[in-house]
């Protein structure tokens, strides 16, 4: 299945900055279930024209049953879903274009907010219904529509149509409508949604929806197919729209939608369990297609850094509940580990986490847990080789800083230092945190690049540590990745 998009206005290769995508670099964006690979098959300055094609894997699809016809059988591996549009296309776009789905350009703001000659083309879309469909839900937001179907069979006509098509779209639309409207409207088309559809797709329509549904005479019509007719579901979003209350207005609890067991916890560690569970990932669209799981990149990066410092004992400042613990205990090459955490409560789960009752002596000998705070100078830090502090700092009230620098890098002062923290820039991303909130409630700032370097840069010369960074999770040209990193070494 492939969606190209077309700009003929010069100079046309403004679209690479409209979309974010170098058009002279192709790049290929990792999926649940396959890969979307997206490429420039025009550049000139008079017409530029971007593809995303979609690669699903029918195996992995038939493996996890999303998407399949839930016939069982043969049909589950033999279906049209690796080769058709489908509500997977609208995965992609937003994993892909997502900054500019969220009307970001940071090269070219005005032409972000201009409507600009763009025209897409979507081939192998399968429609249930009649073809007047296309018109009715195009044509209201200002496109022209050129359809063609697809015979059954080229060899007999007599046959009829399939129910496939290529669909073109034309017109004077700003670059984030157009992509908002297909990501909304090609589910609509196809109604075979290949994830639950549960009561955060209405804050997907709606964000995805906004200034334009509510005034669609067809708003009915598309939130009933977009949330496949659940009846309890369309009627909500449908107050909504009515109200045009078009806005993501979680707070940060809100924003996760992984937390199973919110009720075994105590309400004072509630917002540190929250954000161990679920952390950044928890804003990102789409949830069955959250596969890449940004926590353990940042662990397995932490691992890797720890072995090649040639670490053996290590001390993970606050721990949490003890997932980098559980790792490094595996490994034995690291030989004394402590975790250290403000709250106790956290510390417990951690012990659960570990079992440590049940360890071998071996074992329990090698690992440590205990209360601390690292604001506060305190002799049990001293005498590692390497301190990690993941995801911890931006829960410190800046001013508490200038006493945590101290305590790890003049007083504890090990050899490796590693800290992790978000960066900020990367948030314009998440297409359901609203512009200048930060991802978690909990955190007390959220740095920007510049701000990470300079607060390192800081560190280097007050305490004669050098510095590197690493970026963690997947890289967005403009704004960089979602975790940065820095390790220190003395
Ligand atoms: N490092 C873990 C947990 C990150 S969540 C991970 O990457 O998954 C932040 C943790 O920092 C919480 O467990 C919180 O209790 C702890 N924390 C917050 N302030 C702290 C302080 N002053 N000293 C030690 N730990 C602290």
């Amino acid at each position: 299945m492939i969606l190209t998009i077309t700009y003929k206005q010069s100079p046309a290769t403004d679209l690479g900055y409209l979309l974010y995508k170098n058009p002279y670099r192709p790049q290929t964006f990792e999926l649940s279930h396959g890969k979307a690979h997206v490429f420039y098959p025009e550049v000139t300055d008079e017409r530029c024209t971007i593809a995303l094609i979609l690669d699903i894997d029918p195996i992995d699809l038939a493996r996890g049953k999303k998407g399949s016809s839930g016939e069982g059988g043969l049909f589950d591996y033999v279906n049209d879903r690796p080769y058709v549009a489908s509500s997977f296309l609208s995965v992609a776009i937003s994993r892909v274009f997502g900054t500019a789905m969220g009307g970001k350009c940071k090269d070219r703001p005005e032409l972000a907010q201009k409507p600009l000659p763009l025209e897409a083309k979507i081939v192998m879309l399968p429609l249930r219904g009649e073809e007047g469909v296309f018109k009715r839900l195009f044509e209201p937001l200002g496109y022209e529509v050129i359809y063609e179907g697809i015979d059954l069979d080229e060899k007999f006509p007599e046959w009829g149509k399939s129910r496939y098509y290529n669909l073109t779209i034309k017109g004077e639309v700003r670059i984030q409508e157009l992509l908002n409207h297909i990501y909304v409207l090609i589910p609509v088309l196809d109604t075979d949604k290949h994830y639950w559809v549960g009561d955060d797709e209405i804050e997907k329509l709606l964000l995805h929806g906004e200034g334009w549904l509510n005034k669609h005479p067809e708003k009915g019509f598309i939130a009933g197919r977009y949330l496949k007719r659940k009846r309890s579901l369309i009627n909500k979003a449908f107050e909504r729209l009515m109200e045009g209350v078009i806005a993501a207005e979680d707070d940060g609890e809100g924003l996760d939608d992984t937390s199973s067991n919110n009720d075994l916890l105590e309400n004072e560690s509630k917002s540190q369990m929250l954000e161990n569970q679920s952390k950044d990932e928890s804003i990102v669209d789409d949830k069955p297609e959250r596969k890449l799981n940004l926590n353990q990149q940042r662990l397995g990066t932490v691992i890797s850094v720890l072995k090649s410092a040639n670490a053996r004992r290590v001390i993970d400042i606050g721990c949490g509940e003890g997932k980098l613990l559980s790792l490094l205990l595996k490994d034995r090459s690291f030989e004394e580990i402590a975790g250290v955490d403000v709250s106790y409560s956290v510390l417990e789960r951690a012990m659960d986490r570990l079992k440590m009752e049940r360890l071998p002596q071996m074992q329990k000998n090698r690992i440590k847990l205990f209360q601390g705070s690292l604001t506060y100078r305190d002799k049990r830090f001293q005498g590692y080789d390497a301190a990690t502090v993941i995801e911890v700092i931006e829960h410190l009230d800046i001013g508490r800083l200038k006493a945590f620098e101290k305590v790890l890098f003049q007083f504890a002062r090990p050899k490796t230092v590693i800290v992790s923290t978000p960066n900020k820039e990367y948030n314009l991303n998440y297409q359901k945190l609203p512009e200048g909130d930060l991802r978690h409630r909990d955190h007390r700032f959220e740095w920007t690049r510049s701000e990470f370097l300079e607060w390192a840069d800081g560190i280097t010369n007050r305490y004669g540590y050098k510095v590197r960074f690493i970026e963690i999770g997947e890289v967005d040209e403009a704004y960089g990745s979602p975790t940065q990193m820095g390790v220190f070494t003395l």
